[in-house]
């Protein structure tokens, strides 16, 4: 037999910190409640002046950076705050019409933009991600309130707009939380409000069960080591040529016209029931890795090898945003649950490796759907080979998976 060598996990992005206390502790999570608003006409109208107010100020903020940075005077979020204050009254009287939170945010989100571009900069990512400016033709956007919210069964109250009616009653808890902000986006011609909470749990008792490795793909979309098989909803597919059609209408469609609005429309609305779809799926993934099988520790692999590897061109786009969302997920049910999650070294060789002895295959087709060891005679179906790789990395790791690194990193939960 030969010694399988150590392939480094990257130190934790979910650790249960707190294992062994004992399930009376509460602790504090960020959690997000997205629901669908009923706003009536007058609150439309005040959603598209937020909207328009924080892609303006997102705009403005940006160009003054670009100046002032070409002219040797960067500057920075405070000043750039003191400085826009001072003339707005006079050169966009029109601002006030709206609350004040939501130009504040605008300038937050603009300077953590910056922060992000800088920090791929400094690590030399290759897709560095320079803010670029909002545009009306992108879609209305979104904005952000914080200050004084309140939940009622079948009501949110927002600053400046007022109480906005619920489409969904007694989904947002009423009590119990405290609310930190609440993000209003449209889609397709719906609002919705997602409300950034902090809520207090009870602490969860630790995962006791054998960990478990995530191999996600594109013809499955994910497979368990434990041998559990996700497919790709039915509907998706059903979804997606609906969606080529309308493209191929949109082609035939005479610029400017209204059949071309009509359907832009319907694709905008078809996008918007894909990723519904997609998220739904992944979360039955998600569930079953944490709350339903409870392990002690998920293995799932680096972001970049799963989208280089397996997938080619429209492919790879789709399931670059379905594997972020799910490790997402993955990561905040984690820590709820009182589960591990970690991901593979970025070199393991998942799908070449043999999970009955070890041995590393030179080539492996991606057409091969079979994975057969020619060492030790295994035949095990590709993809749940991937995945009981990446589960036995915990085992062949010092300290329980915890990594070399020995960080014990706290991630925060975001839905
Ligand atoms: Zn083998």
């Amino acid at each position: 037999m030969s010694i399988r060598p150590v392939w480094g996990l990257n130190s934790p992005i979910s650790t249960f910190a707190s294992r062994g206390r004992g399930g009376l502790a509460a602790m504090k999570i960020n959690r997000a409640y997205k629901t669908e608003l009923e706003p009536n006409n007058r609150q439309r109208g005040a959603f598209m002046r937020h909207s328009g107010v924080a892609r303006f100020v997102f705009n403005w903020a940006l160009a003054d950076r670009i100046e002032r940075y070409e002219a040797g005077n960067p500057t920075n979020l405070y000043e750039q705050k003191q400085r826009f204050n001072a003339l707005k009254d006079e050169q966009f009287p029109w601002i006030r019409q709206t609350a004040y939170c939501t130009t504040e945010r605008a300038f937050r989100n603009l300077d953590t933009a910056y922060q992000n571009f800088f920090r791929r900069v400094k690590k030399g990512v290759e897709q560095k991600g320079f803010p670029r400016f909002k545009s009306r033709k992108q879609g209305i956007g979104s904005f952000t309130m914080r200050g004084c919210i309140h939940i009622e069964h079948n009501r949110i109250k927002l600053p400046r707009i007022g109480w906005v009616r619920l489409k969904e009653q007694g989904y947002l808890p009423d009590n119990g939380i405290k609310i930190l902000s609440v993000n209003v986006s449209e889609r397709a011609g719906r609002w919705f409000a997602s409300v950034q909470a902090e809520v207090d749990i009870p602490e969860p008792e630790a995962g006791t069960g054998e960990s478990v490795g995530v191999d996600f793909g594109i013809k499955t979309l994910a497979v368990c080591s434990d041998g559990t098989i996700f497919e790709n909803p039915k509907a998706l597919a059903k979804s997606e040529r609906k969606l080529k059609r309308l493209q191929r209408e949109l082609a035939r469609r005479k610029r400017g016209s209204k059949n071309r609005a009509k359907t832009k429309r319907k694709i905008a609305k078809r996008h918007a029931k894909i990723a519904n779809i997609r998220k739904h799926a992944l979360h039955n993934v998600s569930y079953h890795v944490t709350a339903k099988t409870k392990p002690s520790t998920v293995v799932v692999e680096d972001l970049n090898v799963a989208g280089m590897l397996k997938n080619h061109c429209l492919a790879k786009a789709i399931s670059d945003v379905s594997f972020g969302e799910l490790r997402r997920q993955i990561e905040y049910k984690g820590q709820w649950y009182g589960v591990d999650v970690v991901t593979a070294g970025r070199f393991y060789p998942s799908s070449k490796t043999c999970s009955g002895c070890g041995s590393v295959k030179p080539l492996l087709k991606l057409s091969e759907r079979k994975f057969v060891c020619e060492k030790c005679g295994v035949v095990i179906d590709r993809d749940l080979n991937a995945a009981k790789n990446l589960a036995s990395l915990v085992e062949c790791e010092p300290s329980n998976g915890r990594g070399l690194s020995g960080e014990l990193g706290r991630t925060e939960t975001l839905l």
